[in-house]
């Protein structure tokens, strides 16, 4: 045999190994940096990475989703001609990586951490960053990502830290920033303060039992009365100043003497009653009078609309030191405020016997103090949603705290106009984000933590803000400690005084860290260059991240290049983190949206529907999935889902898409095949297909123009999901039509229109898929274009005439009614391979398309005609009209079953007043006796079941014709190897008949009578 022109391909890809040399090839070749350097002066495509946070030690496949679909917009807009960015992100601050750190260092609170140590703290917090990053890079980069890799962006540098400085002080210039005393979500473990949308994270809410406590506080001036309340937070009772009751509700008195919302106990008898509001101002005990703090308070019932009738008993307990609304009230009715734990949430010494006790170790202890003082009515548990740390887990509690803010009210309305304009995909994303813009309250920007922001606040004691909005101004300004001061960041910017620009004293910073929302919402700014007169080489690698990085400050005129970005993908819980932070930054900088268009997603499941966790053993590192079912798959795997839906990933649907790309692997398998046997080998000019050409040819041609225009159309609108079904629909066309069909052709092989025709369809499929699938694309690419660009990734996007529908749909129409034909067929059971004498075909014209029809369905005419004395069964289709009817549905339903429905022409059925499109009804019609009937979509196909002596030896032809091939196969034997063929006695009958047509069929020299059935070369 001659040297083959495609080199063969084996049965099935090996993706993991394919892969791995695909990188290397892309290593070798630099086909990123051509990919660059060929699109460089194009027009621009503006993407801003959202930082994956740098501290874990491997890609999760959580985070290769997101990665999969940055990757996959950027390769497209790539192939169109698009200069991009492609800068990568890491954030490097914040809680995450200082409690992995205390953890490894077997470190339980702050106290710890300080004696630990702050420097070698914070060295060992960069330590993780960069190992963490290598990894992480590791990953993506075989996941088939391609970035700037070793120009990324590290959330730590001093440019960043810098940026947000400015932002700062940008905004206290305009009397944004303040600091609030109020009682927030707290953490005992980290000590700090959460803010509103770090509450809002995934796994914050948790159910949890806490106990459930009926107390009674005694009336001082009513002898034997008591108002009872209900709170599942027992530590909160030493911090009790107040009871709250609704004005306008009614109360009554038991018996007993305790007072109790009417509403809330209707089976109750009551000896007294009276609207709440006669209650106000009444005094009472407290249940811990007897510690210093309660002894100092007047306890008295307070009116409160918002107190509501749902659980409890009507009667709240407020502890404004201990609860967000409650300090709101004290400032109402001038409460006095008792704060009874400090950072740690251990109790303060004048809480006497509570002192030290966590709020949790003091719950027993305190229900059982109430049932010795006889202030306990009942005490049970309580399940509920109760908030956690969503870094530590730890149970929030709320603590009183002097935080900073960002008032929020005067920018909302800019924010909410800003938000109108981005294009949100999907478009119910857009909708939360403005729910959350006109709900957010001030943004609480200060921890009380090490690894994060230095916040530049220098209070002075004279009363005015010092804020430091650069390095040069702290340069400037500073008292001293600039020799030590290694990065901005604690603990040796705590040690740089300044002078108070006020009164000229010194002054420090305050010990605070900023919201880690800050270091990836300044992102647009810091890594673009904005007001930098000049571009600074490596400007970005200052402070933490010299050393990791090779990024550049790019000037101001940069950053008009490339603000806004044109789109930003994440996860949908990024609405209320990053897409709010950078968002909200933006507005409040420029007063425009950073991004114009996002593409939201939402969780990923494992394939049974539960969370990931590592602790029921369902989660699956990157690396196991790239090792087992290789990064395409995987990439398909993420494209082929709905961004609105939760994904199940697993290695069963990886099996399954495994399966379904072999269908375009075994097109592609059969033209290498067949075109080395005949010697067709195509030049990369062929590309423009002219003259010569067969009607399914050109058919094929036209829908594979189609193809390149829905795939454009889907990537457009940011939707792999759609490119994903427009490949499923075309490969079925062309592997399940075109090649069925052409095989003949392709056997004969003196005709290389078909060869040409393929070759072109396949080529142009690898040109869509690439972004989705880069690595078994570009392999196959490499295998087929032997003169053209030497990647795929190099090659463009294809450039298509708008293709002729009508034709398409002519085609369309055909592969209906052979659809249906198989359907009836097998509702027969009928083999396939048993020629029918007659089809008739009912509510379709296939002009031109006769004999393709009897040719696939193998039967001997096709009549078009009225399918006569059909029985009509139509039931709904529920997943279509289910949505559509909502509770009418049964009634359709109903009269459906009862045949009370009127067909219309075109498929369509009038039933209970609702006109029912066809693909919203399934209609079963059963034949006359001897016939089987099928129909869908408005066209009935009825087949003659009929079998004569002719029809069954041709059908016992068929068979052997089959078994043969199959037998060939199973031997190994080339597609060009002849063969002597011996057939058994019982179908001697068929030799006689048919045995030239078999031998053509079978590449047989001869035909012999013997025992079995047998085949040798010959
Ligand atoms: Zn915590
Ligand atoms: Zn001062």
């Amino acid at each position: 045999m001659p040297e083959p022109i495609f080199q063969p391909l084996p049965d099935k890809p090996d993706h993991p190994g394919l892969e791995q040399e695909m990188l290397a090839r892309w290593d070798a070749e630099e086909t990123f940096a051509k990919l660059r350097e060929q699109n460089r002066g194009g027009p621009t495509f503006s993407f801003v990475d959202g930082p994956v946070t740098a501290n874990r030690m491997s890609l999760g496949v959580h985070t290769a989703w997101g990665r999969t679909l940055k990757d996959v917009f950027q390769r497209y807009k790539a192939l169109r001609g698009f200069d991009e960015r492609y800068q990568n992100g890491f954030d490097c601050q914040g809680l995450w990586i200082e409690v992995g750190v205390e953890r490894s260092l077997g470190l339980n609170s702050k106290r710890e951490i300080e004696e630990f140590g702050l420097e070698e703290f914070a060295r060992r917090c960069r330590e993780v960053v960069v190992q963490s990053s290598e990894a992480l890079t590791r990953g993506s980069i075989r996941l088939g990502q391609w970035m700037d890799w070793g120009r990324d962006y590290f959330t730590f540098s001093d440019t960043n830290i810098e940026y947000i400085w400015k932002f700062l002080k940008i905004l206290h210039g305009r009397g944004w920033l303040y600091m609030g005393h109020r009682a927030t979500e707290w953490c005992p473990r980290c000590g700090t303060s959460l803010s509103q949308h770090e509450l809002t994270q995934g796994g914050v809410y948790q159910e949890r039992a806490d106990p459930s406590l009926f107390v009674r506080f005694p009336l001082l001036d009513f002898e034997g009365q008591s108002v009872v309340v209900w709170t599942t937070t027992p530590w909160t009772l030493p911090a009790n100043v107040a009871a709250a009751v609704h004005p306008d509700e009614e109360y009554g008195r038991r018996a007993n003497g305790e007072w109790v919302a009417v509403k809330l106990f209707p089976e109750d008898t009551f000896v007294e009653r009276v609207p709440g509001r006669e209650l106000v101002g009444r005094r009472y005990r407290g249940p811990f009078d007897d510690l210093p703090p309660g002894s100092q308070v007047e306890h008295r019932v307070i009116p409160w609309e918002d107190v509501t009738m749902d659980q409890g008993t009507g009667v709240v307990h407020i502890a404004p030191g201990a609860g967000g609304e409650d300090f709101e009230l004290s400032r109402v009715h001038d409460l006095p405020v008792l704060s009874p734990v400090d950072e740690s949430g251990r109790f303060y010494d004048d809480y006497g016997w509570l002192h030290g006790l966590t709020t949790t170790e003091a719950a027993d202890q305190i229900v059982g103090r109430l049932g010795e003082t006889g202030f306990l009515v009942e005490a049970g548990l309580f399940t509920h949603a109760y908030p956690h740390c969503w870094r530590c887990d730890t149970p929030l509690i709320f603590r009183l705290s002097d935080d900073w803010f960002i008032a929020v009210d005067e920018i909302r309305p800019t924010l909410l106009d800003e938000n109108a304009k981005v294009e949100w995909v999907p478009e119910y994303m857009g909708k939360r984000m403005d729910d959350w813009l006109r709900n957010i309250g001030d943004w609480n920007i200060s921890r009380r933590r090490y690894y994060g922001l230095p916040l530049p606040f220098y209070p002075c004691s004279c009363g005015h803000l010092n804020i430091v909005g650069s390095r040069a101004e702290l340069e400037e300004r500073a008292l001293g400690g600039l020799e030590q001061l290694e990065e901005l960041r604690r603990p040796w910017i705590d040690r740089v005084p300044i002078r108070c620009e006020s009164c000229g004293e010194p002054v420090e910073r305050i010990p605070e860290v900023g919201d880690v929302w800050l270091d990836a919402g300044i992102v647009p700014f810091a890594t673009l260059g904005w007001e930098n007169p000049q571009w600074v080489e490596e400007g970005y690698a200052t402070g933490a991240a010299r050393g990791l990085t090779k990024a550049d400050l790019p000037d101001h005129e940069y950053w008009e290049k490339w603000f806004p970005a044109d789109w930003v993908s994440e996860m949908r819980e990024q609405i209320r983190l990053w897409f709010y932070s950078q968002f909200f930054m933006s507005v409040a900088l420029v007063g425009r949206s950073p991004y114009q268009r996002v593409l939201g997603y939402e969780k990923m499941l494992d394939e049974q529907g539960r969370e990931m966790h590592a602790s029921w053993g369902n989660t699956i590192p990157a690396e196991d999935a790239f090792a087992r079912m290789g990064a395409d798959v995987m990439r398909w795997q993420y494209c082929a889902q709905p961004p609105e839906r939760n994904l199940l990933f697993g290695f069963g649907p990886a099996e399954t898409i495994k399966r379904e790309f072999l269908t375009f692997w075994n097109s592609v398998k059969f033209f290498v095949d067949y075109a080395n046997t005949v010697g067709f080998g195509p030049s990369w000019s062929a590309l423009n297909l002219e003259g010569g050409l067969d009607p399914l040819d050109r058919w094929l041609v036209e829908r594979t123009h189609a193809f390149v225009r829905d795939a454009e159309g889907a990537y457009e609108g940011t939707l792999t999901v759609a490119v994903m079904r427009a490949y499923t629909e075309y490969l079925d066309d062309l592997s399940n039509w075109y090649i069925r069909r052409s095989r003949r052709r392709f056997w004969d092989g003196d005709d290389h229109a078909p060869f040409q025709t393929l070759w072109y369809a396949i080529v142009q499929t690898l040109r869509v898929m690439a972004p989705i699938l880069p690595f078994v694309t570009d392999h196959l690419w490499r295998t087929l274009v032997l003169d053209g660009p030497e990647s795929v990734h190099l090659a463009g996007w294809p450039e298509v005439p708008e293709p002729n529908r009508a034709l398409l749909d002519e085609i369309a129409a055909v592969r209906r009614v052979v659809e249906l034909g198989r359907q009836a067929r097998s509702s027969s059971g009928i083999k396939l391979r048993q020629p029918l004498r007659r089809l008739v075909v009912e509510g379709t014209s296939l002009d031109g398309h006769l004999e393709e029809v009897a040719d696939e369905l193998r039967v001997k005419e096709v009549e078009l005609g009225p399918v006569e004395a059909v029985e009509l069964k139509v039931k709904p289709n529920l997943p279509k009209l289910g949505p559509k009817l909502g509770k009418e549905l049964g009634a359709v339903r109903e009269a459906l079953a009862a045949g009370e429905f009127e067909e219309l022409p075109d498929g369509r059925f009038r039933v209970a007043a609702h006109e029912l499109a066809p693909d919203e009804v399934l209609v079963e019609r059963g034949g006359r006796e001897g016939w089987a009937v099928a129909s869908g979509d408005g066209v009935t196909v009825a087949l003659d079941l009929g079998l004569d002596d002719e029809l069954v030896l041709e059908g016992e032809a068929y068979e052997l014709i089959h078994q043969v091939n199959s037998l060939r196969k199973e031997r190994g034997f080339e597609l060009t190897d002849r063969i002597a063929l011996t057939v058994p006695k019982a179908q001697r009958k068929l030799a006689d008949r048919h045995g030239e047509w078999i031998s053509r069929e079978v590449l047989a020299t001869s035909i012999d009578v013997g025992e079995t059935l047998e085949i040798r070369k010959s």
